[in-house]
């Protein structure tokens, strides 16, 4: 079921193909600068390593780490679809969009994602990371002004700094921070404030009510990054502007199609018309990136279509996740956020959160514990993510093993 990375290099074997290491001083002494500074990583007790999975996943193991939320990546009406568009459409366009790389499907989803936001247009790109690397260069110059929440996802901060605007970071879902900087922002011609819709680190929802008032207060434009809320919150699953009811303030949405629908990979980003067409000529991800596979636009496509005609799945992953907080709560864990299928396991101790992590695997419940540089120093945490696949008697099992493990590394008395 899993491999080892050591498994994998025995299985790689040395001969002809083997890896040739570059001489010169230059390079011996690039190695040895990276082989101090990952030997740092380890000593940190903050080393991500990866587990391979060599088959699909089974009862054996009950995976609580994806993005899976509503389980629609296993979902057998996604998976044909997803063949369907392979067999009609072909492996890929060997193109980016622009080119020779647009198919029927392509408009298709773009209308559909438009329609389930209730937005004017929308614009695919390979990922969401490229969704918000294209964005805010494309829109903002250097007379105006974009206004983060420090803690946005790295796609984020990397889009703000491609783009020329005057960049003001706020505190944390901090409001009177962010007015204040809205109120130093005034000088600009524009101003957009960007926040996550829901922290993938912590599980906790931007205050987007505030965060609108404030906007129309100062006469800013709002820009959320739906990755963690798309399919799921609010009464529809339409995301967090649906849940706190601000669907006609917000002016624009990026989201992925890597996480609730349909788990395979894609992005895009949502609003008026006009935008839409500015970044199909300007945005560099999409200019320069090939156009999303058949496959891929088959699964999200068929994902939107099930949310669209029922939120039933959406509800029994709320009712889950409940379940899961209030017995974690119950056994004396602290788990952040509120009413979020993300719940992390607060630890502290990056040591604890990893072989705690580890133990929980030897129990067949797949976690993950994220440490310093992911999340804050000394705010080391197991993220767990509930799935709209997971029985009840999945979720339970998780709670034992947390429970029992907690007890064997001193994380509960
Ligand atoms: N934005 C947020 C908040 C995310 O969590 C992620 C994925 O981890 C991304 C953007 C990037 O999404 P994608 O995997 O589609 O590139």
């Amino acid at each position: 079921m899993w491999r080892s990375a050591a498994a994998l290099r025995a299985l790689r074997g040395g001969g002809p193909g083997a890896p040739r290491a570059a001489s010169g001083a230059a390079a011996a002494q690039l190695r040895q600068r990276l082989e101090n500074e990952l030997e740092d990583i380890r000593g940190a007790g903050t080393w991500k390593s990866e587990r391979v999975i060599a088959s699909r996943q089974g009862p054996w193991i009950v995976n609580f780490c994806a993005n899976n939320y509503l389980g629609l990546s296993s979902h057998p009406e996604v998976i044909r679809a997803a063949v369907e568009a392979l067999e009609k459409f072909g492996a890929g366009l060997s193109s980016v969009r622009f080119i020779c790389g647009t198919q029927s499907i392509h408009k298709d989803l773009e209308e559909k994602i438009a329609r389930f936001h209730q937005r004017e247009d929308a614009i695919l790109y390979a990922s969401c990371f490229d969704a918000n690397a294209g964005i805010f260069e494309a829109l903002l110059t250097p007379e105006d002004a974009v206004l983060s929440d420090e803690l946005n996802h790295a796609s984020i901060i990397d889009g703000i700094r491609l783009c020329k605007a005057n960049k003001y970071r706020y505190k944390h879902m901090d409001m009177r921070d962010l007015e204040a900087k809205l109120q130093e922002a005034q000088k600009h011609r524009l101003r957009l404030v960007a926040t996550d819709g829901a922290f993938s680190m912590d599980g906790d929802i931007a205050p987007l009510r505030e965060i609108c008032r404030l906007a129309q207060k100062y006469d800013a434009l709002v820009f959320i990054d739906e990755c963690h809320a798309t399919g799921f919150l609010g009464p529809n699953g339409r995301g967090t502007d649906e849940l706190l009811g601000v669907m006609d303030k917000v002016t624009i949405i990026n989201s992925t199609l890597g996480k609730a629908l349909g788990g395979a990979a894609g992005g895009y980003t949502t609003g008026p018309k006009p935008l839409i067409d500015l970044l199909r000529q300007r945005s560099r991800p999409y200019l320069f990136s090939n156009s999303l596979p058949p496959a891929v636009v088959g699964c999200a496509s068929k994902a939107l279509d099930l949310l669209m005609e029922s939120n039933a799945i959406a509800r029994s992953m709320a009712a889950k996740t409940q379940r899961f907080r209030s017995k974690m709560t119950a056994a004396g864990f602290t788990i952040s956020g509120k009413d979020h299928p993300i719940c992390p396991v607060m630890l502290g101790d990056a040591r604890l959160a990893s072989v705690m992590a580890e133990d929980m695997l030897n129990r067949g419940i797949y976690v993950i514990g994220f440490s310093y540089p992911v999340v804050p120093k000394g705010k080391a945490r197991i993220r767990v993510q509930i799935s709209a696949v997971h029985s009840d008697e999945d979720i339970d099992r998780c709670v034992d093993a947390f429970t029992e493990v907690g007890r064997k590394h001193g994380a509960l008395p």
